[in-house]
């Protein structure tokens, strides 16, 4: 089976590869939504998160690589931050998709792990890697 996301010339650009800290937030990204939702979920992450200058960005639940934010913006257009993404409707991306969603999840026990799952429903919910148990949305987002 061919893996979709192998196609995805423009995000595979920006993935630095380097074993991620472990505090690093985690995207993650499924490929049969195709590279522009991907894409434009880096865009809105990095828009809610300015303070993070880097995600692990994970496809079909495995570890792609470490992108920074320095990078989605070099690549995408500057107008798409004209004004700020959450103006309106909270998510307006003019040229990328934007009829998905970004869930938040923080860990329950010290919010120590973050991790953002772009998609159109909420689907099973994270577990932190390091406590073993379910993170809880982010009640902030
Ligand atoms: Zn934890």
């Amino acid at each position: 089976m061919t893996d979709p996301s192998a196609a995805w010339t423009l995000v595979r650009s920006l993935v630095r590869q380097q074993q991620p800290p472990g505090d690093l937030p985690v995207l993650e990204v499924h490929s049969v939504h195709g590279e522009e939702t991907a894409m434009a979920g880096l865009v809105a992450w990095f828009d809610r998160h300015n303070e993070d200058t880097a995600v692990l960005l994970r496809v079909d639940d495995k570890d792609l690589g470490i992108v920074d934010q320095d990078a989605v913006l070099d690549a995408v257009d500057p107008t798409y931050y004209r004004g700020g993404l959450d103006a309106g409707d909270g998510l307006t991306l003019p040229g990328l998709p934007t009829d998905f969603r970004l869930f938040e999840y923080v860990c329950p026990i010290d919010g120590h792990r973050r991790k953002g799952v772009v998609g159109f429903d909420a689907g099973p919910t994270p577990t932190c890697p390091v406590h073993g148990v379910a993170m809880v949305p982010d009640a902030a987002r």
